[in-house]
């Protein structure tokens, strides 16, 4: 069934089961379960500072159990530690992790397309160097706050080809390992290899950076063996403000700007134009789009509280740069807004 295709009301009722479908997953005993091992065998806490493309399935393309690696998106890839929404609440998730003994793995996450560079990220202008140069300008922020010597917050840039979801580790040196280029005798290699690139990351660390890459050896194997065709065009219909997203981690479907820019207004704006695009273009029909704003909380009373605060701010935000700036789209919303209960990942819908 393309859902791309069906009368709005339908593809907002889809995606809400879907997310329910999510959260089910989540809460499962296997997940639950799968999570807790996984953790006890690999205490490396693990978090990617990444575009909001959905095409990046970080989990997926590791096989790694879902919910394991802390997302942190943002339109275009782009992040400021100076900003001071992202800066707080990534220091908050970072000293928590290392307050529980545990060391943090920082995924610098950019995307491109082997085939097809306009199949890359539109928020670099399809520029692999530039968002290369960007991801490494960011290491040196984290180095900035959280140390240089590495012991407790390793920064790694990686990228993402999403032909065949392929990652590729990027050293601040220039050199690189491609795992789409490697051969069966050079995956072998993988530890010794990681150990020359990066002769600074801690063995922990290192330990627990290997069951992603094999994973993501592993899938892009399985990838190649499906023979998937890529996703060649833009046919987003969603456009999320907020955080607590990753129910709706699918390519082609949502457009995600997280709260974090102190210039939100513009990659408000940019989503916008991007759905805007799509209808005028008839990739989706123009009866309508889903605009969803959601904020995440971990307890209940004050915080929730202040979570439905927060997402209605941001929905009434974005609402009013969509009617400034793309009137003929706005004519065209439908809202929803929520706040999700982080530890079930189930998104509750606020009454209208
Ligand atoms: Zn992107």
């Amino acid at each position: 069934m393309d859902i791309h295709a069906l009368p709005i009301e339908e593809r907002i009722r889809w995606l809400f089961q879907r997310a329910a479908q999510h959260a089910a997953e989540f809460c499962g005993s296997e997940s639950v379960l799968a999570r807790q091992r996984y953790l006890a065998e690999h205490p490396t806490a693990l978090a990617a500072l990444k575009c909001m493309d959905g095409r990046l399935n970080l989990s997926v393309a590791t096989r790694t159990p879902i919910g394991l690696i802390q997302p942190f998106r943002n339109l275009g890839g782009r992040f400021d530690l100076g900003w001071p929404h992202l800066g707080e609440v990534l220091s908050d998730w970072v000293l928590s992790q290392v307050g529980a003994g545990r060391r943090v793995l920082l995924l610098l996450n950019y995307h491109h397309s082997r085939g097809c560079a306009q199949r890359g990220c539109a928020g670099f202008g399809f520029d692999l160097a530039a968002a290369r140069a960007h991801m490494q300008a960011l290491r040196a922020q984290v180095e900035q706050v959280f140390g240089r010597a590495h012991d407790s917050v390793y920064p790694l840039v990686c990228g993402f080809e999403t032909d065949e979801d392929a990652i590729c580790l990027d050293a601040p040196d220039g050199r690189s390992i491609d795992l789409a280029a490697l051969t069966p005798t050079e995956a072998a290699e993988l530890p010794q290899r990681l150990m020359a690139l990066y002769p600074d990351m801690p063995e922990r660390v290192r330990a627990d950076l290997m069951p992603l890459l094999l994973g993501n050896l592993a899938h892009v194997a399985a990838v190649r063996a499906a023979g998937r065709a890529p996703e060649v065009e833009h046919r987003e219909w969603t456009l999320c403000v907020g955080r607590g997203f990753d129910v709706l981690h699918m390519p082609n479907h949502a457009l995600i700007v997280g709260p974090y820019s102190p210039q939100l207004d513009q990659p408000i704006e940019t989503a916008a134009g991007i759905i805007a695009a799509n209808m005028r273009a008839g990739r989706i029909p123009e009866d309508g789009f889903l605009l969803l704003a959601s904020v995440p909380y971990e307890t209940v009373g004050p915080e929730r509280e202040r979570a439905t605060l927060k997402a209605c701010f941001l929905r009434d935000f974005a609402l009013e740069v969509i009617a400034a700036r793309h009137p003929t789209l706005a004519s065209r919303v439908h809202v929803r807004t929520a706040v999700m209960d982080w530890r079930r990942r189930r998104l509750e819908l606020l009454p209208a």
